[in-house]
């Protein structure tokens, strides 16, 4: 809505125009990933020192008066230039990113409202039809709204449930003993279930940042960490006396999530420098190259190169004794890029115990041991993330090989998108005290029974009573199942990149239809869109370019009706 009015006022529209903003829940302007009322032990995954959140300038539109807003670290009161770098970066939890957005959106949509601009509708926007020529959004409620132009950015978007989940859905609804919970948020619901049973048996389906939010909220329910060393931010847990507790998490592959470096100081020997940063954008925007790539590893290679001379700069690394070249790190990491279990010593061994691995991980982040290569890679990746994401968003790549690269980029989370390093300094804390069970980690056989759901692992059983799924929807639009996506899908105006992706849309958000249609005005950003775009799906991409190629070319849509 900021990039709408900021080009409505370059445009030079005083008047003709109407916003109506749908939303679904009470999560006015920051959505509920970011509810301001969410348990505090929901973190976001990137610093402060990162959420560098531009300002909003003062708007004056006509008689209309858009006060200024603080960019995110002056309204937090954070000045990184006078920090020193060997400070312990601060995630917060995403609650306090949402008072700031609400605070931000209040001050937007206030005088809009006010002025008659804006109209707030709180419903589901269930269906866009065109109705002789005129297009409209019909809600939940059936009320129609007449419309010129429609934005979908609806963000994360429900799945139908896969066959695993189906299936224990049906046998826990019979069963009032088993509880399942088919999404990881609200983790107030799994608190309330928590908190009336004596006795939690929990597993819970996912090894990733939601996992890692559900078992730090149960464990402050059950007691608190205490930090052991305030240098190393090391952690014990100290149960409540009759906390009678055990979370077992599991996923297909066991593999553990790698730690953000632990203060700017670490962060920095993994960031490539301005020059090679400006040599991957050329190499990966060029429009020749990109027609005539073959593979993921039009992108990967490269990322391998920068990959290996970071590497070879990091004193204290993995088989330092055996002075490895550029070219055979190049080599290994193409090999580790394809398959994260690959082994060498180079690597972090993922054959070690999970307790140790979240030891040795949290070691890296925190530069008190030494760094793998698959761990610099993924920080590399994070660092490289920016340029990848501008260079190939919109390119001359196949469909196909753009979906191999947001496969890799997708494999690369696990290290690019980490939580912090108090994070993992949690899960070993509870492991330790014995509330966090590690032995059924990597994708045991599960089988179900009238008492419980058995995990099976290496000879050993583990009896859940409550199964939580922490493994978020997909991005896969023909999965999703929304009306008012389903509803576009089956009028064939929107389109899938490729059967495991989103909608197509042209670099201005417009969505592409398959049959190339001009009069859609329908437009798309966010999540879904993954696909001609890729990295969309992260609070920094809602203050991108992308935001503001939409809203330029939504008001040179508009202008004819303008100051009428
Ligand atoms: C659980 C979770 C945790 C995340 N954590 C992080 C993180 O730590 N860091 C990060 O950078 N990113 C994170 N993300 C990614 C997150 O999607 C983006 O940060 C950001 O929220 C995307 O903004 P958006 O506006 O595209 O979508 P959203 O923030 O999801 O906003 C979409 C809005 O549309 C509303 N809506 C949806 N459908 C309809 C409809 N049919 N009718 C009316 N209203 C509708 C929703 O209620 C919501 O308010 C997380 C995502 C999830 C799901």
């Amino acid at each position: 809505m900021e990039c709408l009015l900021g080009s409505l006022r370059e445009a030079g529209a005083t008047s003709g125009f109407e916003i109506l903003a749908f939303e679904q829940s009470k999560a006015f302007g920051h959505g509920p990933v970011y509810a301001t009322e969410q348990t505090d032990s929901n973190w976001i995954n990137i610093s402060e020192r990162a959420l560098d959140l531009p300002p909003r300038a003062a708007l004056c539109i006509g008689t209309l008066q858009i006060p200024p807003f603080a960019d995110y670290l002056s309204w937090a009161q954070l000045d990184f230039d006078a920090t020193p770098p060997d400070e312990i970066d601060t995630f917060p939890p995403r609650s306090k990113i949402g008072r700031y957005l609400e605070e931000r959106f209040v001050s937007l949509s206030t005088p809009l409202i006010e002025a008659g601009v804006l109209h707030v509708v709180n419903e589901t926007a269930d269906k866009i039809s065109n109705d002789e020529g005129h297009w409209q959004v019909i809600t939940d409620s059936g009320t129609k709204h007449r419309v010129d132009d429609l934005l979908l950015a609806v963000g994360h978007q429900p799945t139908a449930l896969d066959d695993q989940i189906k299936a224990w859905n049906e046998h826990a609804t019979s069963l009032s003993n088993l509880v399942l919970f088919k999404d990881p948020y609200p983790v107030e619901e799994i608190l309330e279930a928590v908190r009336a049973s004596k006795t939690v048996r929990m597993a819970i389906r996912g090894y990733g940042l939601a996992t890692m939010d559900v078992v730090r909220a149960v464990a402050l329910e059950f007691g608190v960490f205490e930090v052991v060393d305030p240098s190393l931010g090391t952690l014990r847990y100290k149960a409540d006396d009759d906390a009678d507790v055990v979370m077992v998490p599991f996923s297909l592959d066991g593999l553990t999530m790698g730690p953000k470096p632990l203060n700017s100081a670490m962060d920095a020997q993994f960031a490539p420098s301005d020059e090679t940063l400006d040599l991957l954008g050329d190499h990966l925007s060029d429009r020749n190259s990109q027609e005539e790539a073959c593979g993921a590893n039009f992108l990967t290679d490269v990322m391998g190169r920068i990959a290996a001379t970071v590497y070879l700069d990091i004193e204290n690394r993995y088989d330092g004794e055996n002075v490895r070249g550029q070219s055979e790190l190049e080599a290994l990491a193409t090999n580790w890029m394809a398959d994260q279990t690959y082994s060498h010593p180079v690597f972090l061994d993922v054959t070690i115990k999970p307790e140790e691995t979240l030891d040795r991980l949290a070691a890296m982040g925190s530069g008190e041991g030494a760094v793998s290569f698959d761990y610099c890679i993924g920080q590399v990746w994070r660092h490289c993330q920016p340029t990848i994401y501008a260079a190939l968003s919109y390119s001359a790549l196949s469909d196909e090989i753009m979906a191999k690269i947001i496969s890799v980029d997708e494999s690369m989370k696990r290290y690019a998108y980490g939580p912090p390093v108090a994070s993992l300094r949690q899960l070993k804390a509870l492991h330790d005290a014995g509330l966090l069970n590690l032995k059924f980690l990597g994708d045991p056989s599960i089988s179900t029974d009238t008492s419980c759901w058995t995990l099976t692992a290496n000879g050993r059983d583990f009896e859940a009573l409550m199964m939580i799924n922490a493994v978020l929807d997909s991005p896969k639009i023909k999965s999703v199942t929304a009306n008012i996506l389903t509803s576009l899908l089956k009028d064939g105006l929107i389109d899938p990149v490729h059967d495991d992706l989103g909608i197509s849309t042209r670099e201005d958000g417009y969505i592409e239809t398959a049959d190339g249609r001009e009069d859609v005005p329908i437009a798309f950003l966010g999540r879904l869109a993954k696909g001609t775009v890729i990295g969309v799906d992260a609070i920094k991409e809602c203050f991108g370019q992308r935001v503001k190629a939409w809203s330029r070319e939504a008001v040179r849509k508009a202008a004819p009706r303008f100051n009428e």
